[in-house]
């Protein structure tokens, strides 16, 4: 359910409502706009009066939100929501966003050299990998807090805004203390304790998709950052897994590129694809960024390594730097190309039409 302010509400009129949702044992997520103040809930509405609520004085309508991830659809939020990571902004009509860096943080002298080369790229922050989720517990498993403090040197070194993920709940307050932004990984889509924790750090959350979650799946997972107090939330589609187990895919993971459209018109979130992941093949990062961008991506995520002989993980995707500053150009041309042609990027959901066979 979402209840519409009237713009001429007052305080009290809103902390009425928010009493009388608190009064059912339920939560207020309250949307503070220009003009209007949109309140949420979190919790069983059942356990409220519809009715009850539209009489109060001070609200304006009362909407039930159909799909489940309520907090992060469109018709609770209308608009695009444009997130900071530090003085980037991501999403809305902003230019691609381009986080690149290496899969894994090696040293600091490594993180230095190739950071140097994606800036100088244009590219606009800093990935590298600290602690690493990996399915053989052979492969490499990242520097852990070493790691962190060689990311953070080096992003203040450059003076770069920096994302680096978080694997177990022990590592949030690690991360947030040295990265301006937290990733959860695909193998942690469902850790709903880990998500709450690393919400409640108040830095953006770069949620990446789970390779067999269905996406309205993923939406309530990311819906739990924005329920724990923390908007500043970007998506991430990195790739699923092929259909059957027989079935012998020339690459890793399956891109899809249906899902970034899908999640715009669903959610007024920032969308970020990742290619690396999404192929595991350096040679396909070039045209699959390019279809991200096509499809609406508002940004990508993209592993680079000058030195893929020396890579200490995912030397296969590894895109070389004199790659990246042509995806960054490409991205921008194509961008503005979309944006001034006649079917321009819309979140807007008034005019979708749902496909019935
Ligand atoms: C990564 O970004 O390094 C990573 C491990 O990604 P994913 O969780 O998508 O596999
Ligand atoms: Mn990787």
């Amino acid at each position: 359910m979402s209840i519409v302010m009237k713009p001429t509400a007052t305080k009290e009129d809103v902390q009425v409502v928010i009493k009388l949702i608190k009064s059912a044992g339920l939560k207020a997520d309250v949307s503070s706009g220009q003009f209007q103040t949109v309140i949420g809930i979190i919790g069983d509405e059942n356990k409220i009066s519809f009715d009850q609520i539209k009489a109060l004085s001070g609200v304006y309508d009362v909407n039930r939100i159909q799909v489940p991830y309520r907090l992060i659809s469109r018709s609770y939020i209308p608009h695009d929501v444009v997130v900071k990571v530090r003085d980037v902004s991501i999403g809305g009509e902003n230019e691609p966003v381009m986080i690149a860096g290496p899969c894994s943080i090696e040293s600091y002298e490594q993180m230095f050299r190739i950071a140097k080369k994606v800036k100088e790229a244009g590219a606009h922050i800093l990935r590298g990998g600290a602690y690493k989720p990996r399915t053989s517990l052979h492969s490499f498993q990242g520097l852990g807090l070493d790691g962190l403090k060689h990311l953070h040197n080096v992003g203040k070194d450059l003076d770069i805004p920096t994302v680096s993920e978080v694997r177990s709940e022990f590592d949030v307050e690690m991360v947030a203390k040295y990265c301006d932004m937290l990733q959860i990984g695909a193998r942690n889509m469902y850790n709903q304790d880990l998500i709450e924790q690393a919400a409640k750090q108040g830095k953006p959350i770069l949620f990446k998709r789970g390779f067999s979650a269905q996406i309205d799946e993923y939406l309530s997972f990311a819906e739990r950052i924005v329920a724990s107090g923390n908007r500043k939330l970007l998506l991430c589609e990195r790739g699923i897994m092929p259909l059957g187990g027989s079935f012998k895919s020339q690459t890793r993971f399956t891109l899809d590129l249906n899902a970034i459209p899908v999640l715009r018109r669903e959610t007024p979130f920032p969308v970020i694809a990742d290619p690396s992941h999404g192929t595991g093949r350096k040679d396909l990062i070039i045209p699959m960024s390019r279809s991200s961008i096509a499809a609406g991506a508002h940004g990508l995520m993209v592993e680079v390594h000058d030195r893929p002989q020396e890579a200490l993980s995912d030397a296969n995707q590894a895109l070389p730097p004199e790659d990246l500053g042509k995806v960054i150009r490409m991205s921008k041309l194509l961008f503005q190309t979309i944006k001034q042609s006649e079917t321009p990027f819309t979140g807007d959901i008034s005019n979708g039409s749902t496909h019935q066979s």
